[in-house]
């Protein structure tokens, strides 16, 4: 990987949750070639792991806890293991985070024919919406908590969420998932105010549509035509094309940078081809 940009992160101790992700997994690398020390958190701690070794095998420093963002205790005391390890966190990153089936309807409108046949909102299990608005919202209230408040007495600290299309406009079918993001943007703004008279500086990056592993089979058919979602968001995106991955790493490394950003504090930066400044007409 090269980075858009160079900037010096060394000594710094970088936290990233859902760091064995695709985007978290990505940043993690790209801050490891500042010269930080990685602390990478997820459940999935093999996929953690995997990450934090391809940063290690080519030079960097990073380590994989497995850490639950629901769990207080279990980030507690991850927060011990990585200040033996690495010392106290300087920069969070909240990348853990996605929506639940059990909380996405089938169809985009309602329609009164189809009821009873499809799962309409009227079917949405409380149990999945719980589980978005948790893993979204407390699963970066709760880290924030536990570290930032190693971070108050610092003079260069950031907090790092991410939001998502979905907050500034809710996408259709995903009602709890877009709730739960727009709460994120609002929350990053309450957050950047409140430790505005520290040097902590928050602000969220909204990303776009990007193809990545997960989402590949929805978006394309096996022959490699779009399905009729890829058209739509195209059709919404002004650049008419998806982003790649890597293109969120240069908003990133500008956020983290006191030298570059450091009285940018409390937005929300899209990177999306254009998708949220366009009404579609
Ligand atoms: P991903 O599913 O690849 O990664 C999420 C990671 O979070 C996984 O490794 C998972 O194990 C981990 N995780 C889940 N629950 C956890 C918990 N309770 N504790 C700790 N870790 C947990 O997702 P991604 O696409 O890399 O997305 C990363 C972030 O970006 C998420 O917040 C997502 O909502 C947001 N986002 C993604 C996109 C996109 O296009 N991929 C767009 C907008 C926003």
């Amino acid at each position: 990987m090269k980075l858009p940009f160079n900037i010096d992160l060394k000594n710094k101790v970088i936290v990233i949750t859902g760091a064995g992700g695709v985007l978290c997994g990505m940043f993690s690398e790209a801050l490891a070639l500042t010269g930080a020390k990685i602390a990478l958190l997820d459940l999935n701690e093999q996929a953690a792991d995997v990450q934090a070794k391809k940063i290690t095998e080519c030079g960097g420093i990073a380590k994989a806890y497995k850490c639950n963002v629901l769990d207080k205790e279990n980030i507690e005391s991850v927060r011990e293991e990585i200040l033996k390890d690495f010392g106290t966190c300087d920069i969070l990153i909240n990348g853990a985070g996605g929506n639940n089936p059990k909380a996405t309807t089938d169809e985009e409108y309602f329609s009164a024919e189809n009821a009873g046949k499809v799962k309409s909102f009227f079917d949405l299990d409380k149990s999945g919406v719980e589980f978005v608005f948790n893993l979204n919202f407390l699963g970066t209230l709760l880290p924030t908590q536990v570290f930032a408040a190693d971070m108050t007495s610092k003079d260069d600290a950031s907090i790092i969420n991410i939001s998502s299309m979905n907050a500034f406009t809710p996408l259709t079918k995903i009602p709890a998932y877009s709730g739960a993001k727009a709460a994120i943007s609002n929350f990053t703004k309450w957050l950047a105010v409140y430790f505005s008279k520290t040097n902590i500086r928050c602000n969220a990056i909204a990303p776009g549509f990007f193809v990545t592993k997960q989402n590949e089979k929805l978006l394309f058919n096996e022959d490699g035509t779009p399905t009729p979602r890829t058209e739509k968001i195209l059709n919404a995106t002004p650049m008419g094309r998806f982003g790649n991955a890597e293109e969120l790493i240069g908003t990133l490394l500008f956020l983290v940078s006191k030298e570059a950003s450091g009285f940018v504090n409390g937005v929300v930066i899209p990177v999306d081809g254009g998708f949220s400044a366009y009404s579609g007409v």
